[in-house]
Order: structure tokens, then sequence, then C-alpha cells
């Protein structure tokens, strides 16, 4: 009940005032969301498993970023995490960014380097009521969870473009330009610019298990990561 509470109560902080404590002093930090884990392996497929591979990538971005930002992990082991709990560790961490890293497996060979993030409209078919809940003696309001991320979305929508382009370039590809817009609950969940990302098909040639390419996706998404930080505190002054 505390931690709700506490989560509340950093949710009002960022509505009342507004980007200048989400971008602006203390460090950035990066949440890092391995999918799956655990029993849950993700797709398997071709004798990949999708979970190993999410970890792997999440593993080396936070290498290579910890020097630069603070890294927060929703798990750092093959273990089962619940979406709750990936919410409450990132929205705990009070982060700045949320990347959570998956793998697909489409027929079509033209299908990867996708990028999830919500969609704007979504909003109009959510509750969102005040939820009221008792606290000792005194019963209080809270604003709900699952609308947060919408409050994120343009910084979340940048971000994606700006990765998918990327992407699309290491690729040699140019079938989509913009994130994909779903009603994804960890998105909705979080109080921070966050997207969802299949980093690779592990039905097509594209995806290639091997050092070289594990480096090379990791190494595009901690470009964009440091320039979406970068951008982001240069707003601000
Ligand atoms: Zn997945």
């Amino acid at each position: 009940m505390i931690r709700k509470f506490l989560i509340f109560l950093s949710i009002v902080v960022f509505f009342t005032f507004s980007s200048s404590l989400i971008f602006g002093e203390g460090e950035n930090v990066l949440v890092l969301d391995a999918g799956h884990g655990g029993s849950d392996t993700g797709i398997v497929k071709n004798n990949f498993v999708e979970k190993n591979i999410d970890l792997r990538i999440v593993k080396i971005i936070g290498k290579k970023l910890k020097d630069k930002v603070k890294v927060v992990y929703t798990r750092t082991g093959d273990v089962d995490v619940s979406l709750e709990n990936r919410v409450i560790t990132a929205n705990n961490s009070m982060g700045n960014l949320f990347i959570s890293i998956h793998c697909g497996a489409y027929l079509s060979a033209e299908n990867f380097g996708l990028i999830y993030i919500l969609n704007g409209n979504d909003i109009q078919n959510t509750s969102y009521g005040l939820l009221e809940q008792k606290i000792g003696d005194k019963t209080v309001k809270f604003f709900p969870f699952n609308i947060a991320g919408y409050y994120f979305l343009p910084k979340s929508r940048e971000f994606g473009t700006s990765l998918l382009k990327s992407l699309n370039n290491f690729y040699g590809k140019n079938f989509l330009e913009n994130p994909i817009q779903l009603k994804l609950r960890i998105l909705e969940n979080i109080a921070m610019p966050g997207i969802v990302i299949e980093v690779g098909n592990l039905n097509s040639k594209n995806f290639s298990d091997t050092d070289d390419w594990y480096n090379t996706i990791s190494s595009i998404i901690c470009d964009k990561i440091i320039e979406f930080f970068n951008i982001s505190d240069k707003n601000n002054e």
C-alpha cells in the first residue's frame, strides 16, 4: 500500500512540476527491460530462445552506458518477472527513459526492427477516474497508473521514430517510417517515455547470432539513448 502511495506521489510530482523535474537536475535514469525470462521463454525459433537474446542485448547496452547514465534493470537473470513488477521497478527508479527489448518471429522476412509506442487515441477507451484507497484511517484519492504512459507519448514517439530511422538504415529497409501504435499495458503504466522494440526477426536471415550483430544493434540503440538525454538536457537549459 505504501509502495502504491509512493508511486502515486511520484506521478503527481511529474504532473505538477512538468519536465524540469523529469529531465532536470540529477542523473539520467535508463530503465532496461529484457523481455520474458524464467518459465516465459518468449519466441523459440530455429534453436534461438528469445528471453536469452533479449537479456544479452540489455546487458550489452547497460555495460556500454553505465558510466554515462544510471542503469536500472527489470531483470538481470533468467527469472520470471511479472508485468506489475517491471512497472514498479521502472517507476520506483524515477526513470527518464524505458526500453523493453524483444524479438519477433514473422513469416514475412520484411518484418524486423519494429518499434511500438502507445496510441494516443486509446486513452479515450481507458478508464481513468480517480481511484480511492484507505491508508490508515484516511481515504486517499489516487491518480490511476494506467494512463501515465500517455502523458509521455510525445517524447516516446520522438525517441522511437529517431531509433527506427537508425535501424532502417542498418537493415537497409524503409517499409515503416513510424513506430507502430499499440495499446501495450507496460507502456501505459510507466511514468516516463518508453518504447518496446523487436530488435530482430528470428524467422529471418536478418538475425544473426554473432557477437558482431549483438554489438551493432546495441550500439545503434545506445547512440540514440545518449542523443535523447543530451537533447532533453539542452531543451531544459
Ligand atoms: Zn517478446
